[in-house]
């Protein structure tokens, strides 16, 4: 927990890094998350445990009763025993324009996107090779960052991560007349998240196991859906079909960051389960310390391939 919270400690200064000044600065909202609750016995647990977290994290929460859920939030249309109110979080509107805006960064600085079949990367001389649409491109160091997918090119080089994937899905709705969601709400007894997203109340699921081949199955979403419409006055689906993706775990749930075992020049980063777009930053800074030869800003030790 210790080693995990030493990164997350860092996201937000390192999005913030990146994003200040930016027109990216407009979808990093700081309004929190909140989980809420039905039954008292639940929620005062929780509030245990939240209070622990603020003692030896520094966590930020406000603990809200009824009353307090339904006047911060007052188009829930069921009442609840109340929420916990994370109040550090910075909440993303749009993930998808967040990640072009900083891949915007990264051509603008003369950066360059080639895309091809990662699992033609090959050594070659003192470097790399890696065939794309425009030809092969060589380069002295390579990062392997490639979510679930990394042992398919880490395996043929000797390194096979026990990287599982556990999916997830999402919709997105309209709301009726003026209803308003004003942060992210996890509901916390039946498992899933609604936030206010620019393309309309998403409404997330939680884990998936399933085979990396196997066709979706949103069953969740369709159990979720009816006691999300219970929960919030929600309209319309506004796509056709629900998104899914998959979130690359590890077995101890720490991502792999640092030098790719037996193999000089070329890096791991992968493994980031349910935060990579949290850590998205962090780890682009962490390794490029450890490949240009700084010292690196938190100590990469719990994080190494070698552990597995
Ligand atoms: C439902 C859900 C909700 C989530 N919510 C959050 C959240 O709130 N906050 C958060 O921080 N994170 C969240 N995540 C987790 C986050 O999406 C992942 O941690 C993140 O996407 C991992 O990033 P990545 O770049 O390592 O891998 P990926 O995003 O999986 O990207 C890997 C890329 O590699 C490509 N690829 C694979 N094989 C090859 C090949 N052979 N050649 C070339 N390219 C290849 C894939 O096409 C893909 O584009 C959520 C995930 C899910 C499923």
């Amino acid at each position: 927990m210790q080693a995990y919270a030493r990164l997350i400690a860092t996201c937000l200064d390192e999005h913030y890094a990146l994003a200040t000044g930016t027109g990216a600065m407009a979808l990093l909202r700081p309004i929190g998350w909140m989980r809420i609750f039905s039954r008292p016995e639940t929620l005062a647990a929780a509030l245990e445990q939240a209070e622990t977290a603020r003692r030896d994290y520094g966590i930020g929460f406000a603990a809200l009763d009824g009353k307090a859920l339904a006047a911060a939030e007052p188009s829930l249309l069921v009442e609840r025993a109340g929420a916990i109110h994370w109040t550090d979080p910075v909440s993303v509107s749009d993930p998808h324009t967040l990640t072009l805006a900083y891949a915007g960064m990264f051509t603008a600085e003369g950066g360059r996107f080639a895309i091809g079949d990662a699992t033609t990367l090959r050594r070659a001389g003192a470097g790399w090779q890696v065939q794309t649409e425009a030809g092969p491109v060589e380069a002295a160091e390579v990062v392997v960052a490639l979510g679930a997918a990394a042992g398919q090119v880490t395996g043929p080089l000797g390194y096979a991560p026990p990287i599982f994937g556990k999916r997830g899905y999402h919709m997105h709705y309209g709301l009726r007349g003026n209803a308003v969601l004003h942060r992210p709400i996890l509901d916390t007894e039946s498992g899933f998240l609604l936030a206010p997203m620019r393309a309309g109340i998403r409404l997330t699921t939680g884990a998936e196991f399933a085979r990396t081949d196997a066709p979706p199955t949103p069953v969740q979403l369709e159990r979720a859906e009816p006691v999300a419409r219970s929960l919030l006055p929600l309209a319309d689906r506004v796509e056709s079909t629900p998104w899914m993706g998959v979130r690359p775990c590890t077995p101890d749930m720490l991502p792999i960051i640092g030098p790719l075992p037996g193999q000089p020049g070329a890096w791991c980063a992968f493994g980031h389960a349910h935060q990579g777009l949290t850590l998205g930053p962090t780890t682009g800074r962490l390794l490029a310390e450890m490949m240009t030869g700084e010292t690196p800003f938190v100590s990469p030790e719990p994080y190494r391939a070698e552990r597995f």
